[in-house]
């Protein structure tokens, strides 16, 4: 599938179906993607995530397999008919990732690179290709909505916000989660919402409940990392399901979602 399809395919819609995107943090080897890929499609996911280029807090973690590992996604993709959502870090790489992803992410250190989200919204004025855009883990509700109009400016309105934790005094979770950031972005923003279920619990056994909640809240979609064997994970694997452990939550979302008078996408 060409990446620009995801425009026309209205992967993340608003206020319609609830979307999963899952995946690793980051991407490893073709041999831990396609087990990835393979699951998702068994379980009726349609978005697969994967790190290629990282932004991690100490320059001697793990990096990224970079270009190697967009190859990797973009041919897992291929092979089981999904979408993909990697991370732009730098406007360096920009091009290179819209090359070969379906939908763009931007990270939470990044909200408010102003220079990246231009060039982010430059690169996908005309595919008009989604664009994940999370909150900065210290920036306001407010601040983020401005920063959105960066990408939009150029002519790509196609944005959708991730809630994925702010910081607080609070030590007993990696992040906090403003699962109140939902409701207030749907009063405030058109825009489609999702939740990042892993950053802020930094645990993988806080994920059900989490999610629970972001679909009860009226979130369009979660993001959700996963690892086909998380205690050898390169990144956040204390924070990822195993392939078990997504299958599980996806039985308990549709739940919740059905009850809350929608489905999953
Ligand atoms: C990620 O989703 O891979 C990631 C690095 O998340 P965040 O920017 O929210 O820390
Ligand atoms: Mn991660």
């Amino acid at each position: 599938m060409a990446p620009q399809d995801a425009a026309a395919i209205g992967a993340i819609t608003r206020d319609e179906a609830v979307t999963i995107i899952a995946g690793p943090c980051s991407v490893e080897s073709l041999e831990q993607m396609r087990e990835v890929g393979a699951c998702l499609k068994e379980l009726g996911i349609r978005v697969m995530r994967g790190g290629a280029y990282k932004p991690r807090s100490s320059p001697f973690s793990f990096q990224g397999l970079e270009e190697e590992g967009l190859k990797i996604l973009r041919a897992v993709a291929d092979e089981f008919g999904l979408l993909v959502v990697t991370e732009v870090t730098d406007s360096a790489h920009a091009e290179k990732v819209d090359e070969y992803a379906d939908i763009l992410q931007i990270g939470t250190r990044n909200m408010a690179n102003f220079s990246l989200l231009k060039k982010i919204g430059q690169v996908t004025a005309e595919s008009g290709k989604p664009v994940v855009f999370k909150r900065g883990m210290a920036a306001t509700i407010e601040e983020w909505l401005q920063a959105s109009n960066y990408i939009t400016m150029f002519g790509n309105e196609n944005v959708v916000l991730c809630e994925r934790g702010i910081r607080t005094f609070e030590t007993s979770t990696r992040f906090t989660l403003d699962i109140t950031a939902v409701p207030v972005v749907k009063k405030l923003s058109l825009l489609p919402i999702i939740v990042d279920v892993s950053h802020p619990t930094g645990q993988a056994d806080l994920v059900p409940a989490v999610s629970r909640a972001a679909v009860a809240v009226g979130a369009d979609g979660i993001m959700v990392e996963v690892h086909p064997n998380p205690r050898e994970a390169l990144c956040d694997g204390p924070q990822s399901l195993d392939l078990e452990g997504l299958r599980n939550l996806v039985g308990e979302v549709r739940s919740v979602a059905v009850a809350v008078g929608t489905d999953l996408a």
